[in-house]
């Protein structure tokens, strides 16, 4: 996205700037542990010190229940999408994506020359895991993308689809599954697929449950062969700072379910509001959620801006929805204040 001004960080942190309920960011920031110990090893920062990312590896796999040869840790799940765009797909191997999806992947891929095929979500909101297998064989795929949650909806893809998914895709198509949200869901990882197979890669991040989008730190798990595939670009070692605080978070007992909890309840509570007023959310599990504004929903982004607050936008598959990241209870209450303002509600 685009970049901070620094005049506006100041302001954030007074608490006085726009409310930002763009970027699925966590309004929460890292735990305070996790804040503690980046700050504690900034001090130390002048060595790579890998041996840290060993540590950090070696704790997400046990806790995952997976090799740790089969983890790899990147600066953000941003980095192995892009490697994964680049490895997996070409003029000759497409890939097959959900409408509306993340589309930095997709982007890429096209970028690139790959044949990119966006498949629409079922009404439910799941990925069409039968139409994105026809659409794999057609174009040849290299590579197909579920996103679990999927950005921008929330919306969830049940474990029996994925199921079938594997077992009817074709052998040489890779699935990636894009767990960014998971961590705010009732659903199972996929993780597991990995001890399994050789033809599944799942992705992580701290960047949103965890609040850390702005220390970078994310995780591929795959076969070995996928990760050295991901690795054949090049090697880059990670901000200790991020590893410090990663190691923090992993480590703190019931942070993962004190959040999720929060977010679902001020989500909920939003998405009511919402409803009882006439306006339809899609259903979500994660910390965003989707709204059918009824009207042109650039213009009514704008108009949220102008009020101070900063929404997400619409995707070209449905002009009059637009994406709501959860932000605080506080900030929700200014998110009713505008929206009430913006479409004419009264009282
Ligand atoms: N995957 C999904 C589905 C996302 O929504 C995002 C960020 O919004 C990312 C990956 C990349 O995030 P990061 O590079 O911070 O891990």
């Amino acid at each position: 996205g685009p970049a901070v001004s620094s005049a506006a960080l100041p302001a954030r942190a007074a608490g006085t700037g726009p409310v930002l309920l763009n970027f699925n960011e966590s309004p929460y920031g890292p735990s305070p542990a996790a804040q503690a110990a980046a700050r504690a090893i900034v001090a130390d920062s002048g060595r790579y010190l890998f041996a840290l990312a060993g540590e950090l590896r070696d704790a997400f796999a046990q806790q995952e229940g997976v090799a740790a040869q089969r983890v790899r840790l990147f600066p953000g799940s941003s980095e192995p999408l892009n490697r994964a765009a680049v490895v997996w797909t070409s003029p000759s191997a497409g890939l097959v994506v959900a409408d509306p999806t993340f589309e930095s992947l997709g982007d890429l891929a096209a970028a690139r020359g790959a044949t990119v095929v966006k498949v629409p979500l079922r009404a439910d909101g799941a990925h069409d895991v039968r139409a994105m297998v026809d659409a794999a064989r057609q174009v040849n795929a290299g590579l197909l993308y579920l996103c679990n949650p999927n950005n921008p909806t929330g919306s969830i893809t049940p474990a029996d689809d994925i199921a079938w998914m594997l077992a009817n895709k074709p052998p040489q198509t890779r699935l990636l599954v894009d767990e960014a949200y998971l961590q705010f869901s009732a659903q199972r990882s996929v993780i597991a697929q990995v001890m399994q197979r050789d033809d599944v890669i799942v992705l992580r991040t701290f960047s949103k449950l965890y609040g850390m989008a702005g220390l970078r730190l994310g995780v591929a798990a795959a076969h070995p062969d996928r990760l050295r595939e991901l690795a054949s670009l090049g090697d880059n070692p990670l901000p200790v700072t991020a590893l410090a605080a990663g190691l923090a978070s992993l480590r703190e007992p019931g942070l993962v379910e004190q959040r999720r909890e929060q977010n679902t309840r001020v989500r909920q509570a939003t998405v009511e509001w919402l409803q009882k007023r006439g306006f339809r959310c899609l259903p979500t599990e994660a910390n965003c959620f989707m709204v059918d504004v009824q009207r042109d929903g650039a213009a009514f982004t704008r108009a949220m801006a102008e009020r101070g607050v900063v929404i997400g936008r619409s995707w070209p598959i449905w002009p009059q929805v637009v994406r709501v990241s959860v932000g605080t209870e506080a900030e929700m209450a200014a998110f009713r204040d505008a929206f009430a303002a913006v479409v004419g509600l009264k009282g």
